[in-house]
């Protein structure tokens, strides 16, 4: 996964970026086996979050590690090649959700955001979205 061209980590932004993607929907799916329901991609909150609940006032954003920089896995490493165009792209990525976490949290809403690394484990990922939405 270390050795994904540009080309290819552009073909996975797209496919992250468009809606009803893999990761998306497998959060979808373990969500509503929980027995929550849930709004989808909201344009009147700030980031577009993913899954929201709104009697909850609670958001889910699913964000894939390269493009929002996930700090905590290789995924979210800038690349080695060509850093003067990734490095400030990439940071743009995280100042972006960083500003859309502020504005969520002064509107009242909570925030979780889950990796695209962390949905290989369907139990783990359950058991963060129940503690979440309480
Ligand atoms: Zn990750």
């Amino acid at each position: 996964l270390d050795k994904l061209t540009p080309e290819r980590r552009s073909a996975n932004m797209r496919r992250i970026r468009s809606k009803n993607t893999g990761p998306e929907l497998i959060v979808r799916r373990i969500t509503y086996g929980l027995g929550y329901r849930y709004g989808l991609h909201s344009r009147d909150l700030p980031g577009k979050p993913d899954l929201v609940f709104r009697r909850r006032k609670k958001v889910i954003f699913i964000h894939g590690c390269f493009w929002h920089g996930h700090a905590e896995c290789r995924e979210g490493r800038v690349p080695k090649s060509r850093t003067e165009y990734w490095t400030p792209k990439l940071e743009r990525n995280r100042l972006r959700d960083a500003a859309n976490a502020k504005a969520l949290h002064e509107l009242g809403w909570k925030t979780l955001t889950l990796w695209e690394c962390q949905l290989a484990d369907p139990d783990m990922l359950g058991v963060k979205i129940k503690r979440f939405l309480g």
